[in-house]
C-alpha cells in the first residue's frame, strides 16, 4: 500500500508520511487531511504518494480523515507554493499557513454549513389535506410544502408564519422530516467553474474616462501583451491616471471571462480604491486584507478559487489566492515596503507576483511614481517594459516640484519654522487645505530631565519611551511596554521634565494654538484605530475647508485630497545619513509621495520639505531633476558598492534572553559558514542587531552576501541543515530572511 505525504505547519522542512485512511479511496493531491502528530491532531495537505518511507513501518501512523472530496488547489498552484517553500527555504506547511484561510486550516468545511430544510415524507406526499381538518394551520403548512417545488428552511417557513411547534406537530405525524445533509462538503469542482448566470452581460457598470494621448499609448502597448508573460513597469507621477489604466486593462480581461489579481499596500487605509473598482464593473470584486474576519476571508477566498470573483484586490498575502482563470496581475505602489512580510515566511509579494505571472504565462504590471531600485534596474536593462505617464490628465495641472527649506539655525515652533508657518497662513487664507506629514506619533519621542539629563528609557529595549499625552503615558513603540508618566525626575527629583523632539500630538497642539479657528484633522495609529475612525476622518477632510491634515505615513498613501494645495514634510533628515543602504531610496520615495498629495485638481500646489541638509546633492537632485534621476544615481552607487539589486543577500537572525546564548550559536554558525564557504561569498558578522536588546531579548544577525543567487542559496541550505541538527540552536530562537530589506 502506498503512503501519503502530508505538509504540516511545523518548523521541520520536510513532508510527513502516513498510511492512508482505511477503507477510503486514495486522496488526490491538494486535499486536506487530519493526522495524528505527537500527542495531538493536526490538519495538513496531501502533497503526494510514496511507495515506501524512510521510517520503519511500525512507526508510521494512519491518517484519520480527509476533509475534502476534491483538491483545494490545482496542480499548477501547488507548484507555485512548492517553489515559494524552496526559494525561501521554508517548510511547505509554513507556506500553507500563509496560503490557506484560517478556517480551512482549522478544519472547517470549504462551504458554509447549509441550513437544513423540511421536506415531505412519502406519507406526507400522499396524505390529503382533509385529514388535517381539525388543525387548519397545519393543513395550510402541509399544503404549502406539497405545492412548493423545493423543501424549505425553517427560517423561510417561520417568516411565513409557521411556528416550530407546528413543524414538530407534522413531524410527529410522520408527514414531514428534516432533509439529511451530506456530512462532507463537496470539493470545488475546478474543471466546471460555476458561472454566475445572473450577471449582466456588460462588464461595465459606468462609462470609462476617455484616455489622454499619453494614457492611450500606454494602453495600446499593454493590450498587445495580454496573453503572454510580459512584465511592465508603469512609472507615473501621482495622479497621472495609472488607476484608470488598470481599470481599462482589467475591463478587457473581464470581457474575456478572466480573473485579475490586484495587490495594493494597505487596503484598510484606502477604501476609495475598492469603491472605484466596484463602481466600474458589473462583476464581483472581492477584497482581501488583514482587517477581515476569518469568515469574510474564507468567503472571498472561495469565490476566488471557484472563479466567481472577477477581481481580487488585496494586500500582500493575496498573492497566494488560487485563481483558476487568472489573466493579469497588477501591483500598485510596487515600491511599498508592506509587500515584504517581516516574520514567519518572509516573502516579498511583488517578487512572487512576477514569478507567478511567469508560471501562468500572463502579463504583470508594476505601478509606482517612485519605483523600487530592484524594479527600476530591470526596466533599465530591458527585462521589463518601461512605460511612463508624465502628466496629469487634467489640463494644466503640474505636479509641484518640492522645495527644500533650510531649518539650520532657525527657531522651530514644535517642529514648524517661521517660513513654513507663513506659507501655511497663505494657503489657509485662500480656503485651501494644508497637509503636514510627520513620521512620529505621540507627543514627543523623548522625555528628558533638564536638571540632570535623565532620559526615559525602556526597561526591555535599547530604546527610549515615547511620551504620549492622550492618554498620558510613556510607551515603548518597540515592545509595547507602557508606564505612567513620572511626575518628577526619578534621578534628581527636582529637575524639570521636558519633551525632546516632536510627535504628531505635539504638532497638533502647536497648530491648534496658532490656528484656533481652523480644524486640525489628525491621522495616526492613535487617532485612527479602525475603518470607522478612518471613514469619519476622510469624511471630515472632504467637508472642511480650510483645514490642516496632520499625520504619519498613513496620510501619504494613496488618498485623493482635492483641496490640498500645500504639502509639507516636517523633517526629511532621518534617512539621509543612515547606515541602511536603502535609507535614501526610502526618503526620496516619501518626499515624492508627499509631493503627490498637493495640487491634484485645478489648484496649483506647493510642496515644502524642511531639512537641516538643504545642500545635500541627493536631495537637490531629487527636487530639481526628479525621482528617476536620483534613483539612477542611487543604482550606480549600489553597483559600485555591490549591494542589491547588484548582489544577493540572506540574513540569519537569532535572539534569546541571554547574550551568551545568542552569541554562542551565532559564532558557531559563522564558523560553519566560513568552513563551508567555498564559493567566496562575503560573510558579514555575526554582529548585534541594530537594536540589540528588544522585548527583554538579545538579538544578533549574520549576513551572507553574494554576487550570484545560486551559490548563496547553496550555502544557506547547508547552514540550515546544520542548524536543524545543532543542539545550540534549540535554545535560541532563530530565523532566516532571504532578500532581507531591513538590514541595519
Ligand atoms: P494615479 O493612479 O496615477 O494616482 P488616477 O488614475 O487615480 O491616478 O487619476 C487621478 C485623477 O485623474 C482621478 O481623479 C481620475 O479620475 C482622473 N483621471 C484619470 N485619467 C483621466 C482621463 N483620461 N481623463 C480625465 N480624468 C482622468
Ligand atoms: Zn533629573
Ligand atoms: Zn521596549
Amino acid at each position: 500500500m502506498p503512503l501519503i505525504q502530508v505538509a504540516l505547519a511545523t518548523p521541520l522542512r520536510r513532508l510527513f508520511d502516513y498510511w492512508p485512511v482505511a477503507g477510503e479511496p486514495l486522496p488526490a493531491v491538494g486535499v486536506r487531511v487530519k493526522v495524528p502528530f505527537g500527542n495531538r491532531q493536526m490538519i495538513g495537505l496531501v502533497m503526494g504518494q510514496v511507495a515506501a518511507s524512510d521510517l520503519p513501518n511500525n512507526r508510521i501512523k494512519a491518517a484519520l480523515a480527509y476533509l475534502d472530496t476534491k483538491p483545494l488547489f490545482t496542480q499548477h498552484h501547488l507548484d507555485f507554493l512548492r517553489w515559494v517553500a524552496s526559494y525561501y527555504h521554508q517548510p511547505m506547511g509554513e507556506v500553507l499557513q500563509a496560503a490557506l484561510p484560517a478556517l480551512l486550516r482549522q478544519g472547517q468545511n470549504l462551504h458554509p454549513p447549509q441550513e437544513p430544510r423540511w421536506e415531505l415524507t412519502e406519507l406526507g406526499k400522499t396524505t390529503p389535506l382533509s385529514e388535517l381538518q381539525r388543525a387548519p394551520r397545519q393543513a395550510n403548512l402541509l399544503k404549502l410544502l406539497q405545492t412548493s417545488a423545493q423543501p424549505k428552511t425553517q427560517k423561510a417557513l417561520q417568516a411565513e408564519g409557521y411556528s416550530l411547534a407546528m413543524l414538530q406537530a407534522l413531524q410527529t405525524k410522520n408527514l414531514i422530516a428534516l432533509q439529511k445533509l451530506a456530512t462532507k462538503t463537496q470539493g470545488i469542482g475546478l474543471p466546471q467553474l460555476p458561472l454566475d448566470e445572473h450577471l449582466p452581460k456588460s462588464v461595465l457598470a459606468e462609462v470609462p474616462l476617455t484616455l489622454t494621448a499619453e494614457q492611450q499609448q500606454v494602453m495600446q502597448i499593454l493590450t498587445k501583451k495580454l496573453g503572454t508573460f510580459s512584465p511592465a513597469l508603469l512609472q507615473g507621477v501621482t495622479g497621472s491616471g495609472k488607476t484608470e489604466i488598470y481599470l481599462q486593462l482589467i475591463q478587457q480581461l473581464l470581457e474575456a471571462g478572466q480573473q485579475v489579481l490586484v495587490l495594493i499596500p494597505e487596503i484598510g487605509l484606502t477604501p476609495q480604491t475598492l469603491k472605484r473598482f466596484e463602481q466600474r464593473f458589473n462583476r464581483r470584486v472581492v477584497s482581501m486584507h488583514s482587517a477581515m474576519t476569518d469568515k469574510e476571508r474564507l468567503d472571498a477566498w472561495r469565490s476566488a478559487m471557484q472563479g466567481r470573483a472577477a477581481v481580487v484586490l488585496g494586500t500582500r498575502s493575496a498573492i497566494f489566492t488560487p485563481l483558476p482563470k487568472l489573466g493579469l496581475i497588477i501591483v500598485d505602489e510596487e515600491h511599498d515596503t508592506s509587500f515584504k512580510q517581516q516574520d514567519g515566511l518572509r516573502y516579498q509579494a511583488r517578487d512572487l507576483a512576477v514569478l507567478r505571472a511567469k508560471q501562468e504565462n500572463i502579463p504583470i504590471l508594476l505601478g509606482s511614481a517612485t519605483p523600487a531600485l530592484e524594479t527600476l534596474v530591470k526596466a533599465k536593462d530591458g527585462a521589463y517594459l518601461w512605460l511612463h505617464l508624465r502628466q496629469r490628465p487634467a489640463q494644466g495641472v503640474k505636479v509641484p516640484e518640492p522645495k527644500l527649506l533650510d531649518i539650520r539655525n532657525r527657531k522651530l515652533f514644535g517642529g514648524f519654522s517661521e517660513p513654513l508657518l507663513l506659507a501655511m497662513d497663505k494657503h489657509l487664507k485662500a480656503d485651501n487645505q494644508v497637509l503636514v506629514l510627520l513620521n512620529r506619533r505621540g507627543f514627543a519621542p523623548v522625555l528628558m530631565c533638564t536638571g540632570c539629563g535623565w532620559i526615559a528609557g525602556c526597561l526591555h529595549c535599547d530604546s527610549r519611551m515615547t511620551w504620549h499625552k492622550e492618554p498620558p503615558k510613556l510607551h515603548c513603540h518597540h515592545c509595547d511596554q507602557q508606564q505612567p508618566l513620572p511626575t518628577s525626575c526619578p534621578q534628581c527629583v527636582d529637575g524639570e521634565l521636558k519633551p525632546l523632539g516632536v510627535g504628531t500630538e505635539r504638532a497638533e497642539e502647536v497648530l491648534l494654538e496658532r490656528y484656533p479657528d481652523i480644524p486640525v484633522i489628525r491621522l495616526d495609529r492613535d487617532s485612527v484605530r479602525n475603518r470607522n475612525d478612518l471613514a469619519a476622518k476622510l469624511e471630515q477632510i472632504a467637508r472642511q475647508r480650510p483645514a490642516i491634515l496632520l499625520g504619519t505615513q498613513m496620510l501619504a498613501k494613496g488618498h485623493h485630497f482635492p483641496d490640498v494645495t500645500l504639502a509639507t514634510l516636517l523633517n526629511a533628515d532621518h534617512g539621509l545619513y543612515s547606515s541602511d543602504p536603502r535609507a535614501m531610496e526610502r526618503t526620496a520615495q516619501l518626499i515624492i509621495q508627499v509631493a503627490g498629495r498637493a495640487g491634484r485638481e485645478e489648484k496649483p500646489g506647493e510642496v515644502i520639505i524642511q531639512t537641516h541638509h538643504s545642500d545635500d546633492p541627493r536631495l537637490e537632485k531629487l527636487c530639481i531633476e526628479g525621482y528617476e534621476a536620483l534613483a539612477l544615481d542611487l543604482l550606480d552607487e549600489r553597483q559600485k558598492t555591490n549591494w542589491p539589486p547588484y548582489a544577493y543577500l540572506a540574513m540569519f537572525r537569532a535572539e534569546a534572553p541571554k547574550t551568551e546564548q545568542v552569541d554562542a550559536l551565532m559564532r558557531l554558525l559563522a564558523g560553519q559558514a566560513n568552513a563551508l564557504n567555498q564559493e567566496h561569498l562575503t560573510l558579514l558578522g555575526p554582529v548585534p542587531a541594530p537594536m540589540e536588546r528588544r522585548q527583554g531579548r538579545y538579538h544578533m544577525q549574520f549576513l551572507l552576501h553574494a554576487k550570484k543567487r545560486a551559490p548563496l542559496h547553496r550555502l544557506v541550505a547547508q547552514l540550515l541543515s546544520w542548524l536543524e541538527k545543532s543542539p545550540e540552536a534549540r535554545r535560541v530562537r532563530w530565523s532566516l530572511d532571504i532578500d532581507p530589506e531591513d538590514l541595519f
